[in-house]
């Protein structure tokens, strides 16, 4: 038998299936259509929403347990609240009434 190659962790990416009626606005800086995708943060699947042309991005949301998240400990996301989450920031618009 040959000697294989060096052993190499093959992370497999979950599939991103949207919660039915949700929209991916577009990037707030350029207005692109943005991206959902998965990311691994420490062999952890984690979700975001980037934006292909300017790179506008929000910090991804982890699947499993967050220590500290928003102020409060122990708060744990599955896989779908971290598709659901990662939606409710980029799509969170600030309006100027100015
Ligand atoms: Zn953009």
């Amino acid at each position: 038998m040959p000697e294989s190659a060096p052993a190499r962790m093959m992370l497999q990416k979950p599939e991103v299936v949207l919660p039915a009626g949700a929209i991916i606005k577009p990037c707030p800086c350029c207005g692109a259509e943005a991206k959902i995708e998965v990311v691994f943060l420490y062999g952890t699947p984690a979700i975001r929403i980037k934006c292909p042309k300017c790179y506008m991005q929000h910090a991804p949301v982890q699947e499993g347990l967050h220590l500290f998240y928003g102020g409060r400990e122990d708060v744990s996301f599955t896989f779908e609240e971290a598709i659901q989450k990662s939606l409710d920031i980029w799509n969170r618009r600030y309006i100027d009434s100015k």
